[in-house]
């Protein structure tokens, strides 16, 4: 059984950072009337400036040129006055600033707020008013940070005999690779999960949380599938780049879903080391989803008539697209798409677990600006409806 004092451990050696790499405030953020500041994880702004009396411009930077234009920000803005105060935020990015909506919450609280906001080529501003002396937090989705996914995970193990939190490796910047495994005895038969390849798409980590949470909920269809199947859930890839609230890359400044045909990075490496050796010791993959989002909910699959590279041919070919007309079925309101696509020098999970692994892999997308209850009703409905194909 993982005891409480294990956890404590982990949780403790996965939180620690490294000294030089403290989260930092911005440059030039701190105001007579009104600070902007990202000393917290996922934290992110690039520097600000003051327009007139109570507008501020903000600047968002990426952590390298020319990446895919996903400008995510992070910042607690606090009221210095004693009194209340409304302060007009302008953003600034130099491309994609309408990918992320601001959203409020106060510190502490769970509860995220859209802001109403204007945009235009390049900028988007909105206001914020606050009683004297206070602070909260905006960002472009809700912050689901390290801290949050460790105890995630640790919340899941109902079987203690069947389930524990482990690590695969670590980052770049030696943050540990949380997973959660959970095995039988009486299948070789591997569900594979993962997800927070790209920090900012939260939308596709929403989704694998509400994944997740009923799959190993109390449910009886689910638990009896957990006595049926080996599953592991590697909910945050990423945790670098999470923590830095990189737009893209990890640490190492590399697209992690590009990398998998290669393996330069110690997180690629980490997972297809341990799925190598779990085929080797006679573990099978059947499936596997890789969660992200986009600008609209679609699952890229893999052709039914793809021959893998490894000249093994891909196994129940068919199942996905059964799978995925049943969710379509299942949450007729919310619109679904799907596109099966091949690239072999791709670099992307699912093509790596295909070619590798003769097994179908899916990257499951979700619209940035899906509703938070669709989001949860589409996994819950990919998840019923899998555990019936699986089996
Ligand atoms: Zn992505």
């Amino acid at each position: 059984m993982l005891s409480l004092a294990s956890v404590a451990l982990f949780s403790q050696l996965t939180l620690q950072q490294p000294q030089e790499d403290k989260p930092r405030n911005p440059d030039g953020c701190s105001f007579s009337q009104v600070e902007f500041t990202t000393d917290f994880a996922a934290g992110r702004l690039h520097h600000c400036e003051q327009d007139k009396d109570g507008e501020f411009k903000l600047y968002l930077k990426p952590e390298k040129e020319d990446i895919n234009p996903s400008p995510w920000y992070a910042f607690a803005v606090e009221n210095m006055a004693d009194e209340s105060k409304t302060f007009t935020i302008t953003l600034f990015a130099n491309k994609g600033i309408s990918r992320y909506k601001p959203k409020r919450s106060s510190i502490g609280e769970d509860m995220w707020h859209p802001i109403p906001f204007s945009e235009g080529d390049g900028w988007l501003k909105f206001e914020v008013t606050l009683p004297a002396k206070e602070k909260e937090i905006i960002a472009g989705q809700e912050i689901i940070d390290n801290v949050h996914y460790i105890e995630w995970l640790s919340s899941l193990i109902k079987e203690p005999e069947r389930s524990k939190v482990i690590s695969l490796g670590v980052s770049s910047e030696g943050r540990n690779l949380a997973a959660l495994e959970h095995t039988v005895t009486s299948s070789n038969k591997w569900l594979i999960l993962i997800g927070r390849q790209h920090p900012p798409e939260v939308t596709g980590a929403i989704a694998l949380l509400h994944f997740g949470e009923l799959l190993f909920s109390d449910e009886k269809y689910v638990s009896d599938f957990r006595k049926q199947y080996n599953i592991l859930l590697v909910p945050n890839m990423n945790p670098d780049g999470v923590y830095h609230g990189n737009w893209r890359l990890t640490a190492a400044g590399v697209d992690m879903n590009r990398d998998w045909k290669n393996q330069t990075l110690p997180e690629t490496q980490a997972l297809a080391k341990y799925l190598t050796k779990l085929t080797n010791d006679g573990g099978r993959i059947e499936f596997a989803i890789d969660f992200h989002s986009t600008h609209r909910n679609v699952f890229y699959t893999i052709p039914k008539d793809y021959e893998p590279s490894s000249g093994v041919p891909l196994r129940n070919p068919q199942r996905v697209y059964n799978w995925i007309e049943e969710i379509a079925e299942m949450v007729d309101s919310v619109e679904l798409e799907y596109q099966p696509g091949a690239h072999p020098d791709s670099g992307v999970f699912k093509q790596f677990i295909t070619d590798k692994f003769a097994a179908h892999a899916v990257t499951y997308e979700v619209s940035d600006s899906e509703d938070r209850d669709n989001i949860k009703r589409v996994a819950e409905a990919a998840l019923i409806s899998l555990i019936n194909r699986l089996n």
